[in-house]
Parts: C-alpha cells; sequence; structure tokens
C-alpha cells in the first residue's frame, strides 16, 4: 500500500488526562518532584512521597541541566504553574524518564505542550523535551487557586486574536517561511477558539467547575491546533514577543510577582491597537477573566521603551515576522497606544 501522506513528521499529541482529587494519588516511592515552594505548599497532603523533592531555582537551560543532573528516581512529577512543569519536562526528557504533570493552576499551557521554554540572551527559546505522559487535574485544587491567578492561562488562548491577525498579515506579505503557510481551515479552528474564550470569558473568569473545564478543553484544542501546524504562530505572535522583551525589565526580586498571562494580556491589548483591531473587546474578556493586565511590578517606561525598540528586538532574535516587524513604534504612538489600552 502506498501511504500518500501530507505530514511529513509525526503529529505531537497530547497526555492522557486523568482527573482526581491530589489526595487521592497512590503514588511511587521512587518519585522525583520538581515543583516551588509555594506550590508544594498548596499539595501538602498529596500522597506522593517524593524520593527526591528539588525546588525549580530558574528558568535556564543551565539551571534546568544541573536539576536533571541530581534527578535519581524512576518517574518525575512536575507539580506547580507553568516554570515547575516546564522544567520538569526538561529533567524528565534528558534522564529518559515518564512524566506526570499535576498543574496547581491553570497560568498557561505548558502543562500539555512538548517544548520547555527556557530564558537566553533576553529572549525565549523552546527546547524540544517531551509532553508529559499523564496530567492530572484536580478540580477542587484548580478553582480554589486565587482569582487573579485561577483563569491567566486563557490569555495563551485569547493571544490567537494578534497572532492570527500577525501570522495572516505575514502570509499576505509574502513572510512565512515554508512549512509555516496559512491554511483556511486552521483560521477558522482559531477564531471559533477565539470566539469561544470570549463567549464564556465570565464563566472562566468566576472559576466555576464549567468554566474551568472550557478553559482545559480549549487549552487542549489549543496545543493540539499548534501540533498539527508543527508551530506556534496560532497563538504566539507580537503580543508575545512584547513579553519576552519586557521580560528583562524584571528583576530577580519580582519576576514570580508577575503571571505570563498578565503579561500576555498587556501585550494583546498594545498589539491589537497597533493592528487597529477592535481591542476593547479582548480588555473586556481580560477583565471578565480577572486576568490584571496592568502589572504594577512594570513600569509605563518600561512598557514604552519596549515598544520603541520591539521592531529592533524581533530583527535582532530573528522572530517570525509581525507588526512588529514593519511598524516603526514611535515614543508618541507609544505612549497614545499606552494610554488608550490602560487607561
Ligand atoms: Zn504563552
Amino acid at each position: 500500500m502506498l501511504l500518500n501522506s501530507c505530514y511529513d513528521k509525526e503529529i505531537g499529541r497530547l497526555p492522557c488526562i486523568v482527573t482526581c482529587a491530589f489526595t487521592d494519588i497512590n503514588g511511587p516511592h521512587d518519585a522525583v518532584i520538581l515543583t516551588t515552594e509555594p506550590a508544594w505548599r498548596v499539595v501538602k497532603d498529596i500522597g506522593i512521597n517524593p524520593h527526591q523533592l528539588l525546588y525549580v531555582t530558574g528558568n535556564t537551560e543551565r539551571s534546568m541541566a544541573a536539576l536533571a543532573e541530581t534527578c535519581k528516581g524512576e518517574v518525575v512529577y512536575g507539580i506547580g504553574g507553568g516554570l515547575a512543569i516546564d522544567t520538569a519536562k526538561y529533567v524528565a526528557s534528558a534522564n529518559g524518564l515518564p512524566l506526570i504533570a499535576l498543574p496547581t493552576i491553570l497560568s498557561t499551557d505548558a502543562f500539555l505542550t512538548d517544548a520547555t521554554g527556557v530564558r537566553e540572551n533576553g529572549c525565549v527559546r523552546y527546547l524540544p523535551t517531551k509532553a508529559p505522559d499523564t496530567v492530572i487535574i484536580d478540580m477542587d485544587m484548580l478553582g480554589n487557586a486565587p482569582i487573579a491567578m485561577r483563569a491567566s492561562g486563557a490569555a495563551d488562548v485569547l493571544s490567537i486574536a494578534t497572532a492570527l491577525w500577525d501570522w495572516q498579515k505575514a502570509e499576505e506579505m509574502g513572510a512565512n517561511p515554508p512549512g509555516q503557510q496559512m491554511m483556511p481551515q486552521t483560521i477558522a479552528i482559531g477564531r471559533t477558539l477565539l470566539q469561544t474564550l470570549l463567549e464564556n470569558a465570565t464563566e472562566i473568569g468566576n472559576g466555576t467547575p464549567t468554566g474551568l473545564k472550557i478553559l482545559l478543553d480549549l487549552l487542549c484544542m489549543e496545543v493540539q491546533l499548534c501540533n498539527l501546524c508543527g508551530h506556534s504562530r496560532v497563538e504566539e505572535g507580537s503580543e508575545h514577543h512584547f513579553v519576552y522583551a519586557i521580560e528583562k525589565h524584571l528583576t530577580s526580586a519580582n519576576i514570580g510577582k508577575v503571571l505570563h498571562g498578565e503579561l500576555v494580556g498587556l501585550g494583546i491589548l498594545l498589539m491589537a491597537a497597533l493592528q487597529s483591531q477592535p481591542w476593547e473587546q479582548y480588555r473586556h474578556a481580560l477583565e471578565c477573566l480577572h486576568i490584571n493586565y496592568r502589572p504594577t511590578v512594570i513600569a509605563r517606561e518600561a512598557i514604552a521603551e519596549t515598544l520603541v525598540n520591539l521592531s529592533d528586538y524581533v530583527v535582532q532574535h530573528e522572530l517570525p515576522y509581525t507588526v512588529a516587524t514593519t511598524l516603526r513604534i514611535t515614543n508618541d504612538i507609544a505612549e497614545q497606544t499606552i494610554q488608550t489600552v490602560m487607561d
């Protein structure tokens, strides 16, 4: 039989998702746990006695590699938000071990993806690692997360609004590299996910079991759409590039005080305004989701400086074509845009 496939590599797949109270987990004794101190406090009654308890120490490849070297066990557990689980993916992959992820908040889509974001030379690079083999979802745990964090992962679905615009513009300009051309069905699916998020933002923001299930489903579908494409252009555009660029203004003391979703939320509003999109509906959605798009640890001057330098930044880091690639953002445009979306 001649198989004439239109995919030239295996399509990444979602982890097996199990719904279960964390307290009902009966973990093995040779588990290596990757977590953060706050997350470990939250899951203190969990039924896993770690053979090794490793706290995540940083977001660089070097810090993750150091943890991978000390890892001794048969199975890795990643417990916490995006960074803890991304690190666990790195450690499990480096040691060829199975991985179980226990997200304590739906703060990013990291517990579903097969790559680890590492910070390097002022930007983010995604290293192919592995998707968790199993993700355990404890709905009560997710619902009891602080309101301001509970639904912040929704920003990684809302980012379709600006990323899709960027990707479409790149297509018009003939700026998409081979393998990243747009297809109409991808646009249609992306738009449906975005629309579903906008329509359910209040329910999701209220943290009801129905709302959190919708958010979980949207994250799964967004990640699977990226798996199908073989890249993340559908949800990662200028709004994420803005986030990577502004991270350098965060000191090590306040980096834990701002969520990825908050910065992405701010990036979405700024970029949507620069793209002349009806950005008000996205701000309304962020408000319903209780995602704080005015993070206090970031000064307005830092936002303005990041915007003005964004076109140089995307060229320097060879990021895909977006509104930031061509639009010359002057000081005046930056100030005006910030005022428009933040005041
Ligand atoms: Zn993101």
